[in-house]
């Protein structure tokens, strides 16, 4: 019988632990299971409003692959919108979650299951729109690894499709100590999500839910203009940022930045 672990496993030092590979042990069923009270779906509608869907619709986006599914937040909200959307992620019990979550909304996923440095080994289409949300590229440690996704995302782009990416200010985290103030993304009430440890290569969040349930995650704190030079170094020709889904905002203002990055 397989036993299912309830507790991550970060080792004698959870410091140490900076790689990629290592979502798959950070999002375990019973972290998966609370991943929807942190990000309270209602409050993150009303949040968000229908940002994503204007400007998919302005880039004339209709096929969309959402490459970090996680619980199916945003391919619920587009396939409600009428949008074609496909769902990978590469984390199979996430991905479990999701379909779940949309049959219970009355909406049946699409869903694969793909690691993003190796996503058109899983993913056979061409897509009008890639979008990778809710601080999921931070999770890589490697820049060769952040390279090699967002080539794997370039690839599966039409000629002028669009990549929708967005990441924590951890600019403001690493510059000025500042805790974020998850109004935006994670709007669970009784959730509390800080940073335990930041340095220059690790960001060590803690998410504490009541009755003492207590998970980590150990991402790369992503800096907004490294981000860009990316974006632009992979291929993309036009890179737009957003701060907390508006494009002027002072730079230590925002708990998010929103990347659209153009093909051409
Ligand atoms: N987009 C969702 C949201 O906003 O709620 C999920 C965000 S969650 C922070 C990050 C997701 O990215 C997880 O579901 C994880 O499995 C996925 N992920 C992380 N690294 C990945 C990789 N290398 N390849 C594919 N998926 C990955």
């Amino acid at each position: 019988m397989k036993l299912e672990r309830t507790k991550q496993d970060y080792g004698t030092n959870p410091l140490k632990v900076r790689d990629t590979n290592h979502y798959q042990a950070e999002y375990i069923q019973s972290f998966v299971e609370k991943w929807d009270e942190l990000i309270d779906w209602d409050g993150r509608a009303q949040s968000e409003g229908d940002f994503f869907i204007r400007l998919l619709e302005e880039h004339g986006a209709r096929k969309v692959l959402d490459v970090a599914t996680g619980t199916g937040f945003h391919s619920v909200q587009l396939l409600r919108a009428g949008f074609e959307v496909t769902s990978a992620d590469g984390n199979p019990v996430m991905l479990a979650k999701a379909f779940e979550n949309a049959r219970r909304r009355e909406k049946i996923l699409r869903t694969v299951q793909a690691d993003w440095r190796w996503l058109n080994r899983d993913v056979h289409d061409y897509y009008d729109a890639v979008i990778c949300l809710g601080n999921s590229f931070t999770h890589l440690h490697d820049e060769n690894d952040r390279r090699k996704a967002l080539a794997e995302f370039y690839a599966t782009l039409r000629h002028d499709g669009i990549l929708i990416l967005d990441q924590r200010n951890y600019d403001a985290i690493l510059d000025h100590q500042i805790p974020p103030t998850h109004n935006y993304y994670y709007c669970g009430e009784n959730v509390r999500a800080q940073p335990e440890h930041v340095d220059d290569t690790l960001a060590r969040f803690r998410y504490e839910f009541p009755g003492d349930h207590v998970f980590h995650l150990n991402m790369f704190p992503l800096r907004k203009n490294y981000t860009r030079r990316l974006l632009h170094e992979v291929g993309f020709q036009r890179v737009t940022t957003y701060g907390d889904f508006k494009e002027t905002y002072r730079d230590d203002e925002p708990d998010f930045f929103i990347h659209v990055a153009e093909k051409s």
